[in-house]
């Protein structure tokens, strides 16, 4: 027989784990799945220093297995699997398990997070986590009074230039084009700011180092006569070249903006509308999946509690 679950939550990053914590101390008997990275891109950096709550930083695996045992302890039964495939058409929802177990839902919490993008260059998940990192805050510190390259040329890139120029010696910004596609205010500050060198119509071609980054190959006016190639010493390469939210399995079903991300409600942040622009009742979003601007561990977490909060009223109307 098909197993029937109150309140489903896909994803086990900070907004997944905060759901079900909700979700469990609502007695809605949440089970979560966990995706095939247990902990979400947390798991892929080291230490938390801005989460509040640990004045000395945290671990930010230490942090996530906490999250989960705090969801276990209030009755969430958290799973291994990853939900392949769903269909939100009619009630109760249905939802396969890797491909192979179905089980129908009364509410879902969409927390399936996203991912930065990265090169595909051979070296970096080499260097992961030893000089190349997705995300600014969360490493940025680590590479004090060092020298930094920033790949990008979007408003997340020039954001984290300004970030990193605050912190270390020195900030390469290579954009491939030969223009900055970020907001015009965005330009203005990356360019007045001394600490930060725009190498325009610059590709990395490679990474080097001895166990940690030392330096990247780059390419300048890739695929053109006067191409050059050359080496840059820095400590740190921060991709800030987009997010992919894990929603393909969602495209179609749910209105998702021009990059995939999932739009929410205006008046709720959590309720989420079918592709006729209907929202579809108690299918929510919360985290970085619905984020495409803030992508903080802390912002996740809030709106995993506000999802939590949606659903335990909508199931609350349905049993009137
Ligand atoms: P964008 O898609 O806007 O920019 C990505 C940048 O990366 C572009 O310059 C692109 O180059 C470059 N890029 C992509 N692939 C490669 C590659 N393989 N090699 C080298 N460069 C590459 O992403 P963002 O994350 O910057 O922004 C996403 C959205 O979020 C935007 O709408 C942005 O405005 C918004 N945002 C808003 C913020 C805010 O309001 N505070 C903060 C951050 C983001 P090219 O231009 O050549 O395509």
């Amino acid at each position: 027989m098909t197993e029937h679950i109150k309140c489903l939550i896909i994803g086990s990053g900070p907004a997944g784990y905060t759901a079900a914590i909700y979700a469990g101390r609502a007695n809605l008997s949440p089970v979560l799945y966990q995706g095939i990275q247990a902990g979400g891109q947390l798991t892929q950096t080291t230490e938390i220093e801005n989460f509040p709550g640990f004045p000395q930083g945290i671990d930010a695996n230490q942090l996530m297995s906490d999250m989960q045992e705090q969801a276990a302890r209030f009755g969430a039964d958290i799973r291994d699997g990853e939900v392949t495939k769903i269909s939100l058409g009619s009630k109760p929802y249905k939802v396969t398990i890797d491909d192979e177990k179905d089980v129908t839902a009364d509410s879902i919490i969409i927390a399936t997070g996203a991912k930065a993008k990265y090169l595909g260059l051979p070296d970096e998940e080499k260097y992961k986590g030893m000089g190349v990192s997705g995300c600014a805050t969360c490493d940025g510190f680590f590479y004090r009074k060092k020298t930094v390259a920033v790949v990008g040329g979007g408003d997340t890139a020039c954001e984290d230039a300004l970030y990193l120029s605050k912190i270390c010696k020195k900030v390469y910004l290579l954009v491939r084009k030969n223009y900055l596609r970020a907001s015009e205010i965005m330009q203005k500050r990356v360019k007045e700011d001394e600490n930060i060198e725009i190498l325009f119509e610059h590709n990395v071609s490679g990474i080097f180092g001895n166990g940690a980054v030392e330096g990247i190959n780059v390419v300048k006016r890739k695929g053109e006569s006067n191409e050059s190639n050359y080496q840059i010493a820095v400590d740190g390469l921060f991709l800030a070249i987009g997010h992919k939210p894990a929603t393909d399995i969602f495209d179609g079903q749910l209105v998702l903006d021009n990059n995939g991300f999932i739009v929410t409600a205006a008046n709720s942040q959590s309720v989420v509308s079918s592709s006729t622009k209907q929202a579809i009742d108690g299918v929510f979003a919360a985290g970085d999946v619905c984020d495409p601007v803030y992508r903080q561990a802390i912002v996740a977490a809030g709106s995993g509690c506000k999802a939590a909060l949606e659903a335990e009223k909508y199931l609350l109307m349905q049993a009137k």
